[in-house]
C-alpha cells in the first residue's frame, strides 16, 4: 500500500494514519513528526525548520524532498507507507512522482480528508499531545474528562499544545493550505488517483469510510 492522506491541518490525517498502520502493517510517514523530532533533537534540520514551523509556514521543497527520499529508502518502507503531510506543494508532488517513477513504485491512491473550516479551527485549538507517548487528544471531543487522560498507558498524562496550534498561527496554516496544498486536489484528480472521504464526525465512522475508499481505489485499478 502506497498512499497519501491529503487534507488541511486538523483534518485527521495523523489520527487515521495511526489506525491504518495497525490494519495494513505499513509505516505512517509524517513529515511534521519527522521535523518535530529534528527540532527536539536539535539537529541542523531542526534548527533550520523551527522558525518556519512556528510561523505556520512551509519548510522549503528541496529540504522536504531530501527528507522523503531518505525516509522512503528505509527498510520498513519497502512494502508501502502512508504519507501524512507530504506532499504539500506542486513541486513536492512532482518530486515525489519522479522519485517513485525512478524506483518503479507509483502511488496507488491519494485520499482527500474533507472537513469544514469551522470544524478544523475547533479541532486545532483543542488538540493536545501527550509528551510521554505522543498520542493526540482533543479537549473538545475526547470527553468526558477535559483534558482527557492519557489512555492509561502513561502514568501521569502530560499534555501540551503544539506551538503552531496557537490561535494566531492556525489561521496562517489554513491560508497556506488553501494557497499551496489545495491545488494538489486537482493535480491528483487529473491523474485519476484522488478519492474523497467525508472526514467529519465519529472517528470510527471516518475510518470505515476511509477503508471503503481505499478498497474502491484498489478494486478500480
Ligand atoms: P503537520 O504536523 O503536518 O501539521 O506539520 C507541521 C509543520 O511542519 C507545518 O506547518 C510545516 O511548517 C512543516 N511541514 C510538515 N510537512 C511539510 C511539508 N511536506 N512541506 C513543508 N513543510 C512541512
Amino acid at each position: 500500500m502506497r498512499i497519501v492522506l491529503l487534507g488541511a491541518p486538523g483534518s485527521g490525517k495523523g489520527t487515521q494514519a495511526q489506525r491504518l498502520i495497525e490494519k495494513f502493517g505499513v509505516p505512517q510517514i509524517s513529515t511534521g513528526d519527522l521535523l518535530r523530532a529534528a527540532v527536539v533533537a536539535g539537529t541542523p534540520l531542526g534548527l533550520h525548520a523551527k522558525a518556519t514551523m512556528d510561523a505556520g509556514k512551509l519548510v522549503d521543497d528541496a529540504t522536504m524532498l531530501g527528507i522523503i527520499r531518505e525516509r522512503l529508502a528505509a527498510p520498513d518502507a519497502a512494502h508501502g507507507y502512508i504519507l501524512d503531510g507530504f506532499p504539500r506543494t506542486i513541486p513536492q508532488a512532482d518530486g515525489l512522482n519522479a522519485l517513485l517513477t525512478e524506483i518503479g513504485q507509483p502511488l496507488q491512491a491519494v485520499v482527500l480528508m474533507e472537513v469544514d473550516s469551522e470544524q478544523l479551527f475547533r479541532r486545532l485549538t483543542g488538540r493536545r499531545t501527550c509528551r510521554e507517548c505522543g498520542r493526540v487528544f482533543n479537549v473538545y471531543t475526547a470527553l468526558p474528562s477535559v483534558p482527557p487522560p492519557c489512555g492509561g498507558r502513561c502514568e501521569t498524562p502530560d499534555l501540551f499544545q503544539r506551538p503552531d496550534d496557537s490561535e494566531a498561527t492556525i489561521g496562517k496554516r489554513l491560508d497556506v493550505y488553501a494557497a499551496q496544498t489545495r491545488p494538489l486536489v486537482d493535480y491528483y484528480g487529473d491523474r485519476g488517483l484522488l478519492a474523497r472521504v467525508d472526514a467529519e464526525g465519529d472517528i470510527d465512522l471516518v475510518t470505515a469510510r476511509l477503508e471503503a475508499a481505499l478498497a474502491a481505489a484498489s478494486a478500480g485499478r
